[in-house]
């Protein structure tokens, strides 16, 4: 029979060998998002948060879920303001995907990675077993001065300065080269913005305001 004393002794041993082996097998918890809908806009509450869980800049996740969402927002501090009304499981979604994409290792599924450039490419290195994959680098939404967003269904006042081959008025706005069917050279219109391509914008005119 064992003594008191030599029980003691091995119930000791046995509780100092246990926590490193708990600690190294904790498996990875998804975070979740909190984000609420408040009159036309989304506010995801918890974006600092989730992205120093992850280990990711605020404003890489910003980008991902604009893209994703397609719409446009502002980030302000931890918080993330999305134009529309979005749930917050289609938002979860989402995030999971830039989980996905940008944090996750594709071989092992160690999130302990890190997104590293080596000339024009993005690769997510995993420091866990050190695989490498190439991502796509995610680019800022086309801009004009000012920072707004040209989108699809916005007027837009431009002048007319030169006359495009297909005979479409073309015009200069901010970055943008404007092509406005409907109007001539030397007129100011309002116009209608019906594509976005780059640096390209398609509009039709609306109203001709100077002739
Ligand atoms: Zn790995």
């Amino acid at each position: 029979m064992m003594d008191k004393g030599e029980y003691e002794e091995l119930l000791e041993k046995a509780y100092t060998e246990l926590p490193a082996i708990v600690k190294e097998t904790t498996r990875f918890v998804t975070p979740k998002i909190n984000a609420m809908i408040q009159g036309k806009l989304t506010v995801v509450q918890n974006l600092g948060e989730v992205s120093k869980l992850v280990n990711r800049e605020p404003d890489l996740l910003a980008k991902f879920l604009l893209k994703e969402l397609g719409t446009s927002g502002s980030i302000d501090g931890q918080h993330l303001t999305l134009k529309g009304q979005f749930r917050p499981t289609q938002i979860q979604e989402k995030f999971e995907a830039f989980l996905g994409q940008y944090v996750l290792c594709s071989e092992c599924g160690r999130p302990d990675t890190k997104i590293m450039k080596e000339e024009r490419f993005t690769f997510l290195k995993c420091e866990a077993c050190g695989s490498r994959h190439p991502i796509s680098a995610l680019k800022m939404p086309q801009a004009k001065e000012g920072g707004a967003k040209v989108e699809i269904g916005e007027e837009i006042t431009v002048e007319i300065t030169r006359t495009g081959k297909k005979g479409d008025g073309m015009a200069r706005m901010d970055k943008y080269i404007v092509f406005v069917s409907g109007a001539r050279e030397g007129q100011k219109v309002r116009a209608k913005v019906k594509n976005v391509q780059g640096t390209m914008i398609f509009a039709d005119a609306t109203e001709i305001l100077k002739k």
